[in-house]
């Protein structure tokens, strides 16, 4: 009997990993990497539940790192299948991997340096040569069309709204001339966005997996624009820096865009912006080439004549290190946004060890900020935050604008699964914090009676074919 057992992203929003069997061959849904706490980390390091060259494919839904950054590890432990990911979760994987490698090799040197890591000699979780033999195991499938795996396997993705290219799928499984469909949703985005398209909702499942970032609470209602020019305002007047971490990926492209639009309202002073991501850099000249994963261009086409939309009036893209090491030398009222979105590494540390004692400035947080990571410390109000092994005190503003998420609230989750027809055989609630998962869980049950389940780490479960 086919069966799905819960690799990653299980009582936690990080690692999703779900590996569906049948017939004898094994599919793995996303390979994300475990982000946040101790523990959290320390399943990455941890020897893969399974052999990894008993996994036949991969199979991805969208390129953020908790989604896919387990790839070379898997690879470098021996899967040599094809990875199926779309165009665009292609081309951003061939940007994302390599990075999360080099960032894993930079910290290992790091703490060799420093002596602060509990492996001796300390050794990065994998290495750039490991990500680059995984993106030639990448194999490009269709944006929309159904695509054929195997005899057992055949998928259809639909556009989830979430960065750019991301999918939820739809998969059937076939086994004794038997067929079923399991639904998983990947990340769910949101609706009316300006820049990615509604999330298309799943009309039928045997089984759904429905991601729980938000599934306990809705994202503040109020505009973006409003907040954002308040606090890019108030801190101009006090001559301070707004220093925003945020993904390289849709985050960083959603708030120039913003920008751009309060600049050429002159709601903020023109002030200089530095984009701090050579990957940023990247991902912006993604969004021209992949324009069917987004609303843009159109928009923009339509209002202003054939803009550049991101182009803001001093905006400063910086590659090199060298460059990012002047930026210190800043001179504010500035604003500097950098990754990673969670500021668990990346360039964004040294900018927040920089302007964080300075009371002037403001730390903006605009993403999901994972438990344990020092996203959530500043969040969660910490007065002083660890950075480079030192104690940085926090005197700096922290705002919060909830309103950029790139995740689904709770009611738009609802929102999203109300097009289900029939109800499901089962319904699991993964991708979540224990509240999270918890919130969805009962809303669903209480509003549409169906089964739900919320799984454990590793857990299994038989697939029954009607
Ligand atoms: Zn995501």
């Amino acid at each position: 009997m086919a069966k799905i057992t819960f690799l990653g992203a299980a009582g936690t929003v990080t690692g999703s990993k779900y590996l569906a069997e049948a017939g004898g061959k094994r599919l793995l849904v996303d390979c994300g990497l475990f982000e946040g706490s101790k523990e959290l980390n320390q399943r990455n390091w941890e020897r893969f539940s399974i052999d990894p060259a008993s996994i036949d494919w991969v199979l991805l839904t969208h390129a953020h790192i908790d989604h896919t950054g387990y790839l070379p590890r898997l690879v470098g432990n021996g899967f040599h299948g094809p990875i199926y990911a779309n165009p665009a979760t292609h081309e951003l994987c061939s940007l994302l991997l390599p990075d999360s490698a080099h960032l894993q090799e930079e910290e290992a040197e790091f703490a060799a340096k420093k002596k602060y890591s509990s492996h001796t000699p300390p050794l990065p979780l994998y290495t750039v040569a490991e990500s680059q033999q995984a993106l030639q195991q990448f194999r490009e499938i269709p944006r929309a069309d159904g695509f054929t795996i195997s005899p057992q396997f055949s998928v259809r993705p639909h556009d989830a709204g979430h960065i750019l290219g991301p999918s939820w799928l739809e998969l059937t499984i076939s086994e004794n001339g038997k067929q079923t469909l399991v639904v998983f949703s990947g990340d769910v985005g949101r609706y009316d966005q300006p820049i990615l398209n509604d999330p298309e909702s799943p009309t039928r499942a045997d089984y759904l997996l429905c991601e729980s970032t938000y599934g306990d609470r809705d994202h503040p209602s109020g505009s973006v624009a409003d907040l954002l020019a308040d606090v890019v305002s108030r801190t101009a007047k006090r001559g301070g820096a707004v220093v925003i971490p945020a993904f390289a990926v849709d985050r960083t492209q959603l708030l120039m865009y913003y920008l751009r639009e309060l600049e050429d309202q002159q709601r903020i002073p023109h002030l200089p912006v530095y984009v701090d991501s050579p990957m940023a850099i990247n991902v912006t000249d993604l969004y021209e080439k992949h324009r069917e994963d987004h609303k843009l261009q159109f928009r923009r086409e339509e209002e202003s004549g054939n803009r550049d939309p991101l182009n803001l009036h001093e905006v400063h893209m910086t590659r090199s290190v060298e460059d990012s090491k002047k930026i210190n030398d800043a001179v504010s009222p500035c604003i500097i946004i950098s990754a990673s979105g969670m500021a668990t590494g990346g360039r964004i540390l040294h900018h927040l060890a920089r302007r964080l004692p300075d009371s002037r400035s403001t730390v903006l947080l605009v993403g999901y900020q994972a438990e344990g990571t020092r996203g959530r410390a500043l969040q969660d109000g910490a007065k002083y935050v660890g950075i480079f092994g030192e104690q940085v005190p926090v005197r700096a503003q922290v705002v919060e604008i909830g309103q950029l998420s790139a995740h689904a609230g709770k009611s738009e989750l609802l929102r999203w699964l109300s097009a289900v027809q029939a109800p499901p055989r089962e319904t699991f609630f993964v991708h979540g914090e224990p509240s999270g998962l918890q919130g969805l869980h009962d809303a669903v049950v209480a509003q549409f009676r169906w089964n739900a389940t919320i799984p454990a780490y590793l857990q299994s479960f038989e697939l029954s074919a009607v």
